[in-house]
């Protein structure tokens, strides 16, 4: 029987791992190893690392689309994304203190009110709740543990052989290595250079990828009030196609709304929280405002760099007419450098700024009340290094059939994507 390895405890990790023990093949054959910690450990603070990995302290909402949070058709097609997608989600209702709790939006029609300045994507999303998530990774961690699958926290892994079938795992472990006969490389954002990295070493052959750039948008809710109503995880978009820049809202939270500081090679940069606790309401509304940039000659370079520059006191920046930063849910202040004027941001971001200005204009058209209510977080990014080339039937790699590439570390860009590829990678082991 095959030795699996997995690198990255994540979501796209877990799924797999979940999905090959369900169906008889042995845990004591499946290694997770992941940098950080186990669920019971695991501190508010590590947002990226341990098990479900980002999604574990995410905002918990799983999207049911495939148009949304990465390519997952691509690969197999629309009926077979659907039903991974719904695997994805059972599982998380599956190992759900309140699984009766999980509830699905899904939006029917455009608004007119938001004509003509914007479009409004639609599509279903179930809610699962961040404050949950924590209690779900126990019970998760819990089941695949019972079944026998071995983890490896804290342990780093800083290097794979592809033509020696070895994982080296870094100090913690004192150069160990490890030795698989199929290998799952599911590092997600927080393994994004690692990734790279192998692509340079092993001269993987490679798709280019577009810059996603932004702010995290936060206004009380009441602004918004209007639309959440027709859909809570609102994505309005707009498009210049002769330009090769598209924006969209991303990622929206209400009710218990935070916004979340994510960090990323020593740089911060935004993303959001929903709670679903009572206790957490706030009535606030935050969500991405991300430009998609294509054309740009070393798009994930050019990302690091500008996120880079809008660093100020080692932490990013915070710009609005009238309000100070939130706090955390925990009652911290978010982390973030308020400036008074945005010319420092607009000599950064270039012309690509005025995009998101024109952005934050029309919803002031559309929304009346916004008015001066609002503010910025600077900068939010979605780092999308190239996408190596894979074997569409489950995702390994065209030179390396044993390695399969999945979640963030492919082309995923949220939960159910990433879960969704992690099942499907290792569908054939089980059919084998
Ligand atoms: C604050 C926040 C909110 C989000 N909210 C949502 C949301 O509501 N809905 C949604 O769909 N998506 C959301 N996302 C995105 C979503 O969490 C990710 O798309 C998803 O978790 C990716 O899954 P993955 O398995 O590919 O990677 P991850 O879940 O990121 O897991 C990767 C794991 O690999 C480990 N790792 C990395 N490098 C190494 C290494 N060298 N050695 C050992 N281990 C390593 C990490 O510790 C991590 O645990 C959010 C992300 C963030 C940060």
């Amino acid at each position: 029987m095959e030795k699996l390895v997995i690198v990255g405890a994540g979501v796209a990790g877990v799924n797999a791992a979940t999905k090959l023990v369900d169906n008889g093949f042995p845990g004591e054959n499946i290694t997770i190893i992941d940098m950080g910690k186990d669920p019971y450990r695991r501190p508010y603070e590590e947002v990226m690392t341990g098990f479900l990995g980002a999604g574990g302290w995410s905002d918990g909402k799983l999207t049911y689309h495939t148009a949304i949070g990465g390519h997952m058709s691509k690969y197999c097609g629309e009926d077979k994304a659907m039903q991974l997608f719904d695997e994805v989600i059972t599982n998380f209702k599956r190992f759900h203190p309140k699984p009766e709790e999980v509830q699905c939006s899904n939006p029917e029609a455009e608004p007119d009110f938001i004509k003509p300045y914007f479009g409004l994507r639609l599509f279903p999303v179930w809610h699962v709740g961040t404050d949950y998530l924590h209690e779900i990774g126990k019970n998760w961690y819990d089941y695949l543990v019972s079944k026998g699958v071995r983890f490896y926290w804290e342990s780093k892994v800083t290097g794979i052989n592809f033509e020696n079938n070895q994982v080296e795992i870094g100090k913690k472990m004192d150069g160990h290595f490890l030795y698989y006969d199929r290998l799952m490389f599911a590092v997600g954002k927080s393994g994004i250079d690692f990734g790279k990295q192998l692509a340079d070493d092993y001269e993987l052959p490679t798709e280019p990828k577009p810059v996603q750039i932004g702010v995290r948008f936060e206004a009380p809710q009441k602004h918004f009030q209007k639309l959440i109503d027709i859909s809570y995880d609102f994505k309005l978009y707009r498009k210049f196609e002769d330009e090769g820049v598209s924006l969209r809202s991303f990622c929206t939270n209400n009710n218990a709304a935070y916004v979340a500081v994510e960090e990323t090679y020593g740089d911060h940069s935004y993303n959001g929280h929903a709670k679903k606790d009572e206790q957490y309401r706030n009535n606030m509304t935050n969500f991405g405002i991300l430009m998609e940039i294509n054309g740009i000659d070393e798009p994930f370079k050019w990302s690091r760099e500008v996120v880079n520059k809008l660093q100020f006191h080692g932490t990013g920046l915070y710009y609005s007419p009238t309000r100070i930063p939130s706090t955390t849910s925990e009652g911290n202040n978010v982390s973030a450098y308020q400036i008074e004027f945005l010319d420092g941001v607009r000599e950064v971001m270039g012309e690509y700024f005025q995009y998101i200005e024109d952005f934050i204009e029309d919803m002031k058209k559309v929304f009346p009340t916004l008015k001066d209510d609002w503010g910025i977080y600077i900068p939010e990014v979605k780092y999308l290094s190239p996408e190596p080339l894979v074997n569409y039937d489950n995702l390994s790699l065209i030179d390396f059939p044993n390695v399969h590439f999945v979640g963030d570390a492919l082309s995923a860009r949220g939960i159910t994507v990433s879960g969704a590829q992690g099942i499907y990678a290792i569908e054939n082991l089980i059919n084998q």
